[in-house]
């Protein structure tokens, strides 16, 4: 407990970093995200412990300098910090809660960060149900995608109390560069949940205005520059764009593999919906993009990045 103890001092992440002293993490879930976040942690001098369903994923990181647990409750064990990242709630809800559920596993006192983009009310109550065995829990979902990941600079939108997210922001400035407070627990989960309908939003626009120029016989490059320096520019046209062979970097020119998935997006999308049918709010493009992208998954792409999407507008020929 090292770090996590000495952080209800003030200053005290400023003492830890300048001391160059490292804590002890247990890292949970090292798929396209929770992998390069958890390498991020490493490069800043903590000491890994790491678990995952996929035993390939594991390796990656204990070639990298990190310790493989043969179970989560292991990597938990006399760790200083916790990290999630996980696909869906159910799987959040699945490792934390139950009889033999990894809270019990986590000792008292315990900073957790739960990092995968989950329903708020899912996160309350997982965070509801640590307070209650003296863990502190925050959700900070993240954005910026798999290159934000890679690169350190994702952005952090958390839930919690302010507190925690004080003795938390030293590591989430490890692997990130944007950090908010939302609000309360679950306030980050709808946030994120706001910020990804926009994104499957433009994603699909974006896909519809290319492939509309490309068939009135536009080169796809020259129009996502123009648009880039119009006013319909937007993260899709500039850092992620659907089109393949556009942008080097991006999934769409690798086959749409890496990246977000197709069914993480509409999982997101749904999450969207549950969330606007609660509070009777009007959400009309949102249900629009849950039902292309449903349409696109049933297709069989559900494991392709969601730039995909622009297979249902343009067929290459
Ligand atoms: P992913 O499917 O690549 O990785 C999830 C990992 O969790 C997998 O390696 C899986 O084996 C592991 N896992 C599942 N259940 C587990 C369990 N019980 N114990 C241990 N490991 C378990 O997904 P991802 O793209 O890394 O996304 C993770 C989360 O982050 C999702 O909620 C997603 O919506 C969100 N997100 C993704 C992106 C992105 O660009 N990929 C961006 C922002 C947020």
């Amino acid at each position: 407990m090292r770090a996590v103890r000495r952080a209800s001092h003030k200053n005290s992440t400023h003492h830890h970093r300048r001391h160059g002293m490292s804590s002890t993490i247990g890292f949970i879930g090292l798929g396209h995200m929770g992998g390069p976040m958890a390498q991020n942690l490493l490069k800043a001098g903590h000491t890994l412990r790491v678990f995952d369903l996929v035993p390939q994923a594991v390796q990656a990181l204990v070639q990298s300098g990190a310790t493989a647990a043969a179970s989560a409750a292991e990597a938990v064990a006399g760790a200083d910090l916790v990290v999630t990242m996980l696909p869906a709630s159910r799987h959040v809800e699945g490792l934390y809660l139950g009889e033999d559920g990894l809270l019990t596993a986590i000792a008292r006192g315990t900073l957790v960060l739960e990092c995968s983009t989950i329903a708020p009310e899912s996160a309350r109550k997982v965070s509801a149900a640590a307070a209650q065995r003296g863990i502190r829990m925050i959700d900070a979902p993240v954005s910026g995608g798999t290159g934000g990941a890679v690169a350190g600079t994702l952005t952090f939108i958390v839930g919690g109390a302010a507190a925690d997210l004080e003795s938390a922001r030293p590591y989430l400035q490890a692997m990130g560069k944007n950090i908010f407070h939302a609000g309360d627990a679950g306030a980050g989960q709808v946030a994120k949940i706001c910020n990804n309908m926009l994104l499957g939003i433009l994603m699909a626009g974006t896909a519809e205005a290319l492939a509309l120029g490309v068939a009135n016989g536009l080169d796809p490059k020259t129009l996502s520059d123009i648009i880039a320096k119009s006013s319909g520019r937007n993260w899709a046209t500039e850092l992620y764009n659907p089109w393949p062979g556009v942008m080097e970097n991006a999934p769409a020119s690798k086959d749409y593999a890496g990246g977000f998935g197709v069914d993480l997006m509409l999982k997101d999308l749904g999450l969207a919906a549950e969330a606007s049918m609660q509070a009777r709010a009007t959400t009309p493009l949102g249900e629009l993009a849950r039902n292309l992208y449903a349409l696109h998954s049933t297709q069989g792409h559900g494991k392709l990045d969601f730039s995909s999407i622009l297979k249902l507008y343009h067929q290459p020929r």
